[in-house]
Order: C-alpha cells, then structure tokens, then sequence
C-alpha cells in the first residue's frame, strides 16, 4: 500500500485554481473539480469558475457603487463610511498607479481622513491634476 505521505503533492492544472489536489483522488486526476476542467479546456467559459466569479461580483458591485456616487462629476468626496455601508468592498480593485486605485474607469484615493475621493478615468484631466 501506497500513504499519502509518499506521494508527490499534485495541483490542480487549470490556471485560475491551482489548488492542491486532493490525495485521494485518482492518481491521473489533473482537475479538483469538474468546473476546473472546463474552464481549463475551454477558455471563455474561465469566468465560470467559482472563484472568479465571487471576485467579480464583488467587482461589478464596488463599480457601481463608485459609478452611482460619482453621477455625471467628475471628481467627488464622499465619507468613506457612506460608501462602505452601500457594501463597498475596500479589499477588492483592478488595478493601481501610484496612490490611486482603480476599479475599472473609475479611481479613487483615500488621502483625506475619512473621506474617499472617486475621479473618472485613467486619463482625466482631474486625475493628472491630482496627480502630483
Ligand atoms: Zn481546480
């Protein structure tokens, strides 16, 4: 009889999990799951997988929270408390430069206590001023 111990630790071979597999599964397993499978052999269907999903979810949901604030401005301030109990997730961006994090067009810092400043775009005239 084989123990696990022996055996070298196998990982799931679909890029977006990368979880170890579990021990016990088959010894030609290459996937944790069936979802990881078909992620992995078909691309477009990757943002299927759980885990991204739960991501963009939380996404899609900070987007339009900073969308809805900004409203046709620019640039606004708002209390960080305010936008944080519409269900702002502070952990989750696409991106950053510098101080800014982005989600998506929109960027915003937290510079002043308390307070988050939303600005549109990468580009944006408000956004090079800041910028200093
Ligand atoms: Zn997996």
């Amino acid at each position: 009889m084989e123990t696990d111990a022996l055996q070298p630790k196998r990982y799931c071979l679909y890029v977006g999990c990368g979880k170890a597999l579990d021990p016990k599964m088959r010894k030609d397993a290459k996937f944790c799951n069936e979802q990881c499978k078909a992620a992995h052999h078909n691309p477009r269907r990757a943002d299927t997988h759980p885990d991204i999903k739960k991501i963009n979810k939380i996404l899609l949901k900070n987007f339009l929270i900073l969308g809805k604030a900004l409203g046709n401005k620019e640039y606004v301030k708002k209390k960080r408390e305010q936008i944080i109990k519409q269900g702002f997730n502070l952990d989750y961006y696409t991106h950053t430069h510098k101080d800014f994090i982005f989600c998506y067009r929109y960027g915003y810092h937290f510079k002043d206590e308390g307070y988050i400043s939303i600005f549109i775009g990468f580009d944006s005239a408000v956004y090079k001023s800041m910028d200093s």
